[in-house]
């Protein structure tokens, strides 16, 4: 298992970096990546590997489930940064965007997987909710479209409400701060196999994005249809071919 995740790691790096490239030639001459959450352009040793839906929140998938899909197909991955956080030279954070987003979103997370949330006695649902939700549909966004999820202009906003837990973003519009969340299901059964191994759907909409996954659908701005093809070789091209990378970062 050890070596299958060490050969998913190196397949993401080389498949992250040939995506990232074609935003950012000059990437070919280092040995660098992009982290999806901080901005920062980092080695390959200051990434580890991670689980867009998280393992722990996870942990609740029925016995029989788990048995039959494996880890990586319920959860989908992707790589983050284990780099310490810092901003004007001060270490604000020591483990990096994998580890922060394990820290504040894993809990939430898996409260809403699992419906206690919702339903029962103790259910409550606060903001970490919701932003739990679109931290793990942005990284969803970034694992199926790449990195042109990250550089567009609604990628920035993105990548900042990741480290702004407990609000929401100034600039996050209204209607992206809402999470549709159901109760989900208690066991495996045909007809909903893709409840359990398509881990995220898409849909896009005028300036956003509809993400849904298991028991939960969000919306995330998105300045761009993801689908439709960027152009790059030709001089004069229409607004929806294009994309103006944003390499703005949120730490040093
Ligand atoms: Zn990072």
């Amino acid at each position: 298992m050890e070596m299958m995740e060490v050969g998913l790691k190196d397949r993401l790096w080389h498949a992250m970096r040939q995506d990232l490239q074609r935003f950012m030639p000059a990437l070919g001459g280092t040995s660098l990546l992009m982290c999806c959450a901080c901005g920062r352009l980092l080695t390959q040793e200051q990434f580890s590997l991670e689980h867009v839906i998280s393992q722990r929140a996870l942990a609740d998938d029925p016995e029989e489930i788990k048995k039959k899909i494996t880890k990586n197909e319920r959860a989908g991955t992707l790589l983050l940064c284990r780099a310490p956080l810092k901003i004007r030279g001060k270490v604000v954070y020591a483990n990096g965007c994998n580890s922060w987003k394990g820290k504040f979103y894993d809990r939430p997370l898996r409260e809403i997987l699992n419906g206690r949330a919702v339903s029962g006695q103790n259910r409550r649902l606060l903001a970490v909710h919701s932003i739990a939700v679109m931290a793990v549909a942005y990284l969803g966004m970034v694992a199926r479209y790449g990195y042109q999820a990250v550089l567009t202009q609604s990628g920035l906003p993105m990548r900042q409400q990741f480290f702004i837990p407990g609000r929401f973003h100034r600039d996050m519009p209204i209607r992206c701060q809402i999470a549709l969340i159901g109760v989900p299901p208690t066991g495996y059964d045909e007809e909903h196999a893709e409840f359990w191994t398509n881990p995220m759907s898409f849909e896009y909409d005028a300036g956003i994005c509809r993400v849904g996954f298991r028991n939960v659908v969000t919306t995330l701005p998105c300045s761009r249809d993801p689908e439709v093809p960027i152009a790059r070789h030709l001089p004069i091209k229409p607004a929806r071919y294009t994309l103006r990378p944003d390499f703005r970062t949120a730490f040093e």
